[in-house]
């Protein structure tokens, strides 16, 4: 059953995942930070894509590139010109609105979302890049931009990777950062705020096999998703209409999911053709292309870009694995996020305080803590305790008891069908291990 929107963002606070940003000083702008538990899903988020797009592939390379760089980059590759939204606003209630996220009334006229008026002003084109100086001098000429997309980065080191990392078309750079956009409308939680992470990956290929690349990141990507746990019901690829593609792209298929309030964004994949590549080498000089010494032949690659955020692909994780059932008569909500996505994997409870016990459950908690993130816990009842970490997707908890310091065993419950088994402690790594 997928929750209501305020009860996740309750729980998200609650328990840890995301704080509104400044909450003593009355909060920031739809700006948030992430708590002890939100960064380590958000770091499950990234790791797991690095892994598929990385660790796991011969073709695939990694770049961490400079937020603040040259503005040169932005005017080469069109996001000064074109990265922008309509920016409409209501004379009446003086509210902003991007234009193209009103829908028309049936009257034919757009309508503030608002307060209903049609006294809305001409749509302007509103650059959505964060502006700022370097340096002590804040004139023109110090004038940078923080960045909107992580992408560019690895055009501009198209060349200083493929000699260094002996690399040839297909191939590909991953990044992973944070991206800054000045976004009119934030909102829906994480969904949309004005700095965000992403994670993309810039596949280089003979424009001849661009087509087929292109169908392959959109099964790949798509079934990552799935992999992870979110159902494939929720899950769905939408191609974008010919007026709706960015000014780089030949064809863009958008992984969509569905959030409470309707299909969302998650991810991008788009066919970016030669336009990067041939922009940076006519802005720069530098001829950015692919020498096959073989063949003796020279081309620039097309790209496909499958292009995810973390923030908001980390908050869809949440959404897909809340649910609500019983346990013993009694209600309790579980998040059932797989065991990669989950903050801590383990947790491990002694029954009571006892010192001997405190000792034991943390000899063990010792144990674990290379093969897993634990969380350890001797607080409040140990039913409580199960409560608590089923709200907060621990897939197992070790509960050390008085047993233990006679039988050498603890007991290992499942999150997800509440079952118990006693396990002694010499085989409970490996028992752990496999159940991960
Ligand atoms: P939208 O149409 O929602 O504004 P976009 O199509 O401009 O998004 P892309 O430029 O394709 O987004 O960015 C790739 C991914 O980065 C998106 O699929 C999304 O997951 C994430 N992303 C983009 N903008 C934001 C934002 N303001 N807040 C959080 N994540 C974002």
């Amino acid at each position: 059953m997928p929750p209501e929107m305020d009860e996740v963002v309750r729980l998200a606070r609650h328990r840890g995942f995301v704080f509104p940003s400044a909450e003593i000083y009355g909060g920031f702008r739809s700006t948030y930070d992430y708590g002890p538990l939100g960064v380590l899903m958000l770091r499950n988020v990234k790791d797991q894509w690095w892994r598929s797009i990385v660790q796991m592939r011969h073709d695939v390379v990694g770049l961490d590139a400079a937020i603040l760089s040259s503005p040169r980059i932005w005017e080469a590759s069109g996001h000064l010109a074109n990265f922008t939204d309509p920016l409409v606003d209501c004379r009446k209630c003086k509210e902003r609105w991007r234009a193209d996220h009103l829908e028309a009334g049936e009257d034919g006229a757009l309508h503030c979302p608002n307060c209903g008026s049609t006294d809305l002003t001409e749509a302007r084109a509103f650059n959505l890049m964060f502006k700022t100086f370097v340096g002590p001098v804040e004139d023109e000429g110090a004038v940078a931009y923080l960045r909107p997309e992580t992408a560019q980065g690895h055009f501009v080191n198209f060349l200083n990777v493929l000699q260094s990392s002996r690399k040839r078309p297909p191939f590909g750079i991953a990044q992973i950062g944070k991206s800054f956009r000045n976004e009119i409308t934030p909102g829906n939680f994480v969904f949309r705020t004005r700095e965000f992470e992403q994670m993309e990956l810039e596949f280089f290929v003979p424009p001849a096999e661009a087509d087929d690349w292109f169908d392959y990141w959109r099964t790949q990507r798509l079934e990552w998703y799935v992999d992870l746990g979110i159902p494939r019901e929720m899950l769905r690829l939408r191609d974008h209409d010919k007026d709706e593609l960015s000014h780089y792209s030949a064809a863009t298929t958008d992984v969509e999911f569905l959030f409470p309030w309707g299909w969302g964004e998650l991810e991008g994949i788009a066919n970016r053709t030669d336009y990067d590549l041939r922009a940076h080498s006519e802005a720069s000089g530098v001829r950015l292309e692919y020498f096959d010494q073989a063949s003796g032949e020279r081309y620039v690659p097309y790209v496909i870009e499958p292009a995810a955020g973390a923030t908001r692909t980390m908050m869809a994780f949440l959404i897909a694995a809340w649910d609500k059932d019983e346990v013993g008569g009694e209600p309790r909500t579980v998040l059932r996020l797989h065991p990669r996505i989950a903050p801590y994997q383990v947790a491990v409870l002694p029954l009571s305080r006892k010192e001997n016990l405190v000792a034991k459950a943390l000899e063990v908690l010792s144990l674990l803590q290379p093969v897993a993130m634990c969380d350890y816990d001797e607080t409040q009842s140990i039913g409580r305790r199960y409560r608590r970490q089923d709200e907060i997707g621990t897939p197992l908890a070790v509960t050390v008891d008085f047993d233990t310091l006679v039988d050498e065993a603890v007991t290992i419950r499942d999150r997800d069908t509440t079952e118990q088994v006693r396990v002694p402690i010499a085989g409970l790594v490996q028992e752990v291990s496999s159940r991960l």
